[in-house]
């Protein structure tokens, strides 16, 4: 069994000319050999989206969603329009050919290609899942950093490109490099007016009494799609839920706070800002197996 499978795509974008016309929609590459020009946008200035989305047992989670995403994404930096339908396809050809295994995860990346080309560049990277059990269970030390943006960002300076998921990730790199330098493992973005925002990987989940509330959209923040399934199954409980600003003292306050993604899933947060902060142990485990167990 392969580690991982990449996929490039011929014609990423119906708005676009195929790479090779005639060509098959996608072509099985080498992932230890280099496929992508040193002259590509994606590459030189990160000029591009991307989606990560779980797999569990070979079924990718919230794909529709993933994809639509991915679309909002690209309409952001007026990229061509990724093909659904191709996506799709390609996306479940690298799965089937990664094999069923309990957890792996597939990256699809949009770039604008080479400057002056105008054919975008695609690619489907499927590969084996990491051991995320002591981030689910035993939780993460998180420090809360100033994002540097009002949380109206999104509205006053749609430029900056707040929101979309591009490939220009450094900044969600180098925080938790920072994270590191104060002993802690992740980060909560706030805004330079005192919103709590997301992680740099991650939505910020809290609990407070019965109801499960998030920052919401509109903030500059990626709408998440383990939010979104973690709330569907919260609601099925009786649980409430909401999108509700939140301030770092609002956070301080929770019962329960976690960070969510495809991959790591439900992640605890054990310590704010260096303070221990309550774990609910029974919620994690109901998350993480709700989410485990999603097979669409
Ligand atoms: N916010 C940011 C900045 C992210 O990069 C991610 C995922 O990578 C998320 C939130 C969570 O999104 P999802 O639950 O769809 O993985």
């Amino acid at each position: 069994m392969p580690n991982s499978v990449l996929l490039m795509l011929n014609q990423p974008s119906a708005d676009a000319p195929p790479h090779l016309v005639g060509a098959p929609t996608f072509a099985l590459v080498d992932p230890a050999l280099p496929q992508v020009s040193a002259l590509d946008l994606g590459v030189t200035r990160g000029d591009g989206v991307f989606e990560t989305i779980g797999v569990g047992d070979g079924h990718p989670q919230a794909l529709e969603h993933h994809l639509r995403r991915f679309a909002r994404s690209a309409a952001a930096l007026d990229l061509p329009t990724p093909d659904s339908d191709v996506w799709r396809t390609a996306i479940l050809a690298a799965i089937a050919e990664l094999g069923a295994v309990p957890e792996s995860s597939v990256k699809t990346v949009l770039t604008r290609g080479v400057e002056g080309d105008g054919r975008p560049t695609g690619w489907v990277h499927a590969s084996l899942g990491a051991d995320y059990d002591s981030a689910r269970v035993d939780g993460l030390r998180v420090v809360m950093l100033d994002r540097g943006y009002r949380h109206d960002v999104e509205q006053t300076s749609p430029w900056l490109l707040a929101g979309a998921k591009t490939l220009s990730y450094a900044i969600n790199r180098s925080v938790l490099r920072e994270a590191a330098r104060r002993s802690a493992d992740d980060v909560i973005f706030v805004s330079s007016d005192g919103f709590v925002l997301e992680g740099p990987t991650s939505t910020v989940v809290y609990r407070s009494g019965d109801r499960l509330l998030t920052p919401g959209t509109g903030l500059g923040i990626l709408e998440g799609t383990t939010q979104s399934s973690i709330f569907q199954w919260a609601e099925s409980l009786g649980l409430g839920t909401g999108f509700e600003r939140a301030t770092p003292e609002t956070l301080r306050q929770a019962d329960a706070a976690w960070l969510v993604s495809s991959v790591r899933l439900a992640a605890p947060v054990r310590e704010l800002d260096g303070m221990p902060f309550p774990v609910d142990h029974a919620l994690s485990a109901g998350m993480n197996a709700h989410l485990l167990g999603l097979r669409e």
